[in-house]
């Protein structure tokens, strides 16, 4: 290891737009005017920082002894498997190692904001009284008194299409039949006339446009957007969802846009759109706002809340994280007011007049005929009427103006898939500006309006408040549960079409691995000079794979994408891309392991469609569970496991193989532990020719390790490291034993446990969960229950893709211990309950292992709803914590949230999104459910949490997609994880009082980040004879990074030529850092946490080197970027500096491959 020579601490803190970072520069630094005592001070605390390396490295070590220690102990057969010896006193270690101001930055209280939503809420009726023309609002007076010349209305108005990548049609399609001509339209309208504007926001259309449209629509485009006239807004791929994306998806979508836009056209954006997403999430802002992006406009938002912040001229505001401490995160939001983002919902509160000034709907426009629904159809603008109509937009403008706290309008011209003729532009264009020449000559009207971007309405509202943005309230909080009218609350959409939900988490899981090995693999190669040409087409045909598959990825991000509020044969069509893309990733990740472990690279010739691995399972069809893949073992094999974690992971892997006789060797070659499964092919009849093997394994941050499996000389008796698990089956039938099991066969059950050191898991006689204990503490009761809901009967609006509305209650699933069978499978390793239900076969899964997965339990449920008709079925845990009627779930993966039961709404309304995780706590204990996929959770009680498995819908629910949810796919697969953390005595935490936000478990992150992250495995193919030449083992990094550090992608970036294919990025590869936010009031059972570096704010950043995590990889220029890549933002530092990295931040680094 080598040790710096380090002498200051250099604050560069909020110079960074992004945040803080402290950096520790080498003594070599000449730092002119520092006082000496401040260097002597900052000397000791460097020395401070030093002994803690040093004792973080010291643990780090001992970890790795203990883990090598354990493996090698690991209880005989005969032993009772729960009693580990060693790892206990490292645990002791490590939680000394949680140091006390870990707690200080959750125990701090949030900054609070002028308005916290979920005070909104607690004070909220939500009754929803008729408005008159606003239905939803009141009837809206103003003084005219208030515009003088001084104080001129300024409208802004806002032409814009609305284009989904896939809904309807497919995204293929619509550009086919609507935005291809959009796009030449606008690009030849909106350079017809200098004051003419437009917006747009969907990249991955622009990049079709693109592909097929020749250099001088290209260039007609660049000058358009250069001049100001077109503004790409958000620049994602698409308009995200915000309810059921992960944070890695989000950024990497957002990237995926951004990378384009800087190469295509060399802009950057400034302003977000986020006008149709179903409810918006602040993690939305707080990405954008780390993007380099300043102000952002949302529209869907329930509308007692738009009425509640209009009343308050509070729809304009300074959206702040709920973490944030000192008001860094604040983003400049301009939420809409009315119902809709069309044209009657935009220019004013009256949707019958709104409506007359949208002229498509102008019945000689010549194409299909729209109606006003209000049965006024719009008029042309001429000589004659302009008065009239301009006086009536005026005052719908002036309406609207009353809203908002300047003089400064927003009006918005569009709606889904406009503009898709020259005429259509004509139409708005033409009748628009002799309405605004004629009110601007109206020097008594004390008006000025005009096409604008969003650039421009915002750089008007900033100037209009230059003194200062602080004139806008801050808020925190999120937007959801979205209803649009009475109670339709759009909850349903969190939970449709849960398999496409999982698969989409799959995907992701590959993806980052594929980027992360591709990146060291890309750096490896820069070791020599240049690259070699063999090498250097090899990782170029491996971006277009990789580069395919972040589009993949990032389309299914969409709005009806990841929603499941789509088209059966429209969510195939992004299945089928996500299937491609996780098979792309696939070829990666082996490719790239090959090589890493490969000993003479120089002499390698890289082969793409040569497979030196299986990684995991086939991913052969997109509308199925993956095929366990089955290791045939004829003598030998070896498995190499890659972990894309930052930290070391040690945990049980279970592997499909078809012998039971094996033994099992470490990268020493040392025998370990090995248990011994069936594989049921029914649930009363054992596979002959297949079993499942477990075992304990260890791989290195980013590493890989290999362990080898052979057939054992010898009888099974003989095996003594073979563990044979027992078989115990609740059934009618008769079950025949198969060897090496014995079967037995009972007709009841009594209570049973099962445990591991840290958890002792009950279960009642029907095989279902009972109790927990952890840790030797007090039990908490646990039981859990299934539940289904249908839906309202007669006349009355149903439940379907995205609209939850239930017929009452949810009822528990009735069933007989006569139907439902039970088996239990115990080994010393892994042991295993399914209970087959109807409608779901539920599986709890404990492990005997030393990592984070022997402090959890796993849960799996296989839903099965074929046959049902308006059925959703949702897992309920019950529990005796008093949890009031409160519960926390997580905003895509980054932050969790505290949520309450409203009294004053229904029970729909109670369900929020949880794409990553939920908890329930008291004082005493906090139980936590990591998800594999995200769903709708609830906690209807207290001690209780509900997730929604699955939803079967026979009708469409109104919202345009125009069918019901009946593709569900048989089986689909829910995947969890549950923690039981008993508090530690007396420490706070984020618990207590009506704190907005919540944080998990340092091993509630990890458990997520197991779930969510697996290891892969990767078994040399049999055509392939090199493995067995290959090392055993790749370490890239010196040590973990702390496991409150995560490292949410590696990314190379992507030449984008125009007519050539893509290639890495010689100069570019982003890592992307998380610190983690986590409650230190539960034991970090076995984790490292990040030194801390306490300031005097106590902030307490976490130390990270980049030296450390990859100390032969990337060179040593490494510069700060905005979190997309696409600005430069604060110095450029070296590989060598120690970095501080505040909880809860994402910060983007550029290396150098
Ligand atoms: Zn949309």
């Amino acid at each position: 290891m080598r040790i710096r020579k380090t002498s200051l601490l250099f604050g560069l803190s909020c110079l960074i737009v992004f945040g803080c970072i402290v950096l520790l520069l080498g003594k070599n630094k000449n730092l002119a005017g520092d006082d000496q005592n401040d260097v002597d001070d900052l000397e000791k605390k460097v020395k401070k920082l030093e002994q803690d390396l040093k004792r973080n490295y010291e643990i780090v070590q001992k970890i790795g002894k203990s883990v090598s220690d354990l493996l090698k102990d690991s209880p005989t057969q005969d032993e009772d498997p729960l009693k580990d010896k060693i790892i206990q006193p490292v645990l002791k270690n490590l939680v000394g190692s949680s140091a006390a101001n870990d707690c200080s930055f959750v125990e701090k209280l949030p900054l609070e904001p002028n308005v916290q939503m979920l005070h909104v809420y607690s004070k909220l009726k939500f009754d929803n009284p008729d408005g008159g023309v606003w239905k939803q609002g009141w009837d809206i007076q103003y003084d005219e008194s208030q515009f003088s010349a001084q104080n001129k209305l300024k409208v802004f108005v806002v032409p814009h299409s609305h284009n989904d990548p896939g809904w309807i049609k497919t995204f293929q399609k619509y550009y086919e039949d609507q935005t291809r001509h959009i796009l030449n339209n606008m690009v030849r309208k909106v350079g017809e006339k200098d004051n003419r504007k437009f917006i747009w926001a969907e990249i991955s259309y622009l990049d079709f446009w693109w592909k097929e449209s020749d250099q001088e629509s290209r260039d007609k485009l660049k000058q358009l957007v250069d001049n100001g006239q077109i503004e790409i807004v958000t620049g994602g791929w698409v308009m995200n969802d915000e309810a059921n994306t992960h944070y890695y998806a989000m950024i990497e979508q957002l990237t995926t846009g951004h990378e384009w836009l800087k190469q295509k056209l060399g802009f950057s954006p400034t302003n977000g759109w986020a006008i149709d997403p179903f409810g918006m999430s602040s993690s939305m802002a707080y990405l954008l706002k780390r993007s380099g992006l300043e102000n952002m406009v949302i529209q869907r938002v329930h509308y007692a809340i738009k009425k509640a912040m209009s009343a308050k001229k509070n729809l304009e505001f300074r959206w702040r994280q709920n973490w944030d401490r000192d008001g860094q995160t604040d983003m400049l939001c301009h939420m809409m007011p009315f119902y809709s983002y069309d044209v009657p919902h935009t220019c004013g509160p009256d949707p019958k007049i709104c409506c007359q000034f949208d002229f498509r709907r102008l019945s000689s426009s010549g194409q299909s005929p729209i109606h006003c629904p209000w049965k006024v159809p719009p008029q042309p603008i001429t000589n004659v009427n302009v008065e009239k109509r301009a006086s009536l937009l005026l005052d719908q403008y002036r309406k609207k103006s009353t809203l908002y706290k300047t003089n400064v309008l927003l009006v918005q011209l569009g709606d889904d898939f406009r503009y898709d003729t020259a005429a259509e532009f004509d139409q708005q264009f033409i009748n628009y500006q002799k309405l605004f020449d004629y009110m601007n000559s109206r020097s008594d009207w004390f008006v000025e309006a005009q096409f604008g971007t969003l650039k421009d309405y915002f750089d008007s509202l900033r100037a209009n408040v230059a003194q200062s943005v602080e004139s806008f309230p801050s808020l925190s909080g999120d937007f959801f549960t979205y209803a649009d009218i009475d109670d339709h609350y759009w909850s349903g959409y969190y939970t449709s079409r849960p398999f496409y939900k999982q698969l989409d988490r799959v995907l992701e899981s590959y993806l980052r691995s594929a980027e992360i090995i591709y990146s060291m693999t890309w750096s490896h190669l820069h070791r020599q000079s240049t690259v070699p040409e063999r090498f250097r087409s090899w990782m170029s045909r491996m971006m277009a794979l990789l580069s395919e598959a972040r589009r993949h990825l990032s389309l299914f991000q969409h709005h009806d994408g990841i929603t499941g509020t789509e088209k059966d044969h429209v969510v195939q069509d992004y299945a089928k891309m996500m299937q491609t893309a996780i098979q792309g990733s696939q070829t990666i990740i082996q490719q790239c392991a090959h090589f890493l472990l490969h000993p003479a690279q120089a002499n390698l010739e890289p082969q793409l469609n040569t497979r030196h691995f299986l990684v995991d399972d086939e991913y052969s069809k997109p509308n199925e569970l993956p095929r366990k893949s089955l290791i045939r073992l004829q003598d030998a094999k070896r498995v190499v496991f890659y972990n894309s974690l930052a930290s070391e992971r040690v945990q049980v892997v279970t592997l499909r193989i078809s012998e039971y006789n094996v033994e099992v060797m470490n990268e020493k070659s040392e025998p370990i532990k090995v248990q011994v499964s069936p594989v049921f092919i029914t649930s009363h009849q054992l596979s002959p020719e297949e079993f499942d093997i477990s075992f304990v394994i260890s791989v290195s941050p980013l590493g890989m390790s290999t362990y080898t499996i052979r057939k054992f000389v010898g009888t099974t008796q003989e095996n003594t490291n073979l563990n044979v698990a027992r078989v115990v089956v609740r059934d009618f039938r008769s079950i025949d034993s198969v060897a090496p099991f014995t079967v037995d066969v009972k007709d009841r059950l009594d209570a049973f446990t099962l445990e591991n050191s840290n958890l002792k898991a009950s279960f009642d006689s029907n095989g279902l969960l009972s109790a927990i204990s952890h840790g030797g503490r007090e039990t908490a009761s646990v039981s859990i229950q299934f539940v289904h809901y249908g839906t309202r009967r007669g006349n009355e609006p149903k439940s379907g893709a995205y609209l939850f509305l239930p017929d009452g209650p949810g009822r528990v699933v009735e069933s007989s211990a006569e139907e439902n069978g039970v088996r239990i499978v115990e080994g010393s390793i892994r042991s295993q309950v399914v209970v087959t239900l109807p409608l779901v076969v539920h599986q709890v899964t404990l492990h005997r292992s030393p990592g984070i997965d022997g402090v959890h339990l796993d849960i799996d449920n296989l839903v099965n709803l074929s046959g049902q008709t308006n059925l959703e079925v949702a897992m309920r845990l019950v529990t005796n914590l008093d949890s009031g009627t409160a519960f926390y779930s997580d905003l895509n993966g980054l932050q969790m949230t505290r949520r309450e039961k409203w009294e004053q709404l229904p029970l729909q309304a109670q369900f929020y999104p949880m794409p990553a995780m939920a908890y329930i706590e008291d004082s005493a204990t906090r139980i936590t459910l990591a998800t594999k996929q995200p769903l709708g959770v609830a906690s209807l009680s207290s001690g209780q949490l509900e997730v929604m498995l699955d939803r079967r819908l026979n009708q469409d629910d109104n919202r345009g997609v125009g069918q019901g949810v009946l593709d569900n796919v048989i089986p689909t697969l829910n995947s969890f994880r549950l923690l039981v953390e008993p508090r530690i005595a007396s420490c706070k935490g984020s618990h207590g009082g009506r704190r907005p936000d919540g944080y998990p478990s340092l091993s509630a992150h990890r458990s997520l980040h197991g779930l969510l992250y697996p290891v892969h495995q990767l078994v040399a193919d049999n055509q392939d004879d090199s493995p067995e030449k290959l090392h055993d083992n790749f370490k890239p990094a010196l040590s973990p990074s702390g496991s409150d550090i995560h490292v949410v992608n590696l990314r190379t970036g992507t030449q984008l030529p125009d007519d050539q294919a893509v290639e890495p990025s010689s100069s570019s590869v982003s890592l992307v850092l998380h610190r983690l936010g986590f409650d230190c009031c539960f034991p970090p059972s076995g984790l490292v946490v990040s030194n801390n570096l306490a300031d005097n704010n106590n902030n307490n950043e976490g130390e990270f080197s980049l030296d450390r995590l990859f100390p032969d990889y990337f060179g040593n220029r490494v510069r700060s970027m905005s979190l997309t890549s696409l600005q430069h933002q604060g110095p450029d530092i070296e590989k060598s500096f120690t970095i501080a990295l505040r909880p809860m931040e994402i910060y983007t680094f550029e290396l150098q491959p």
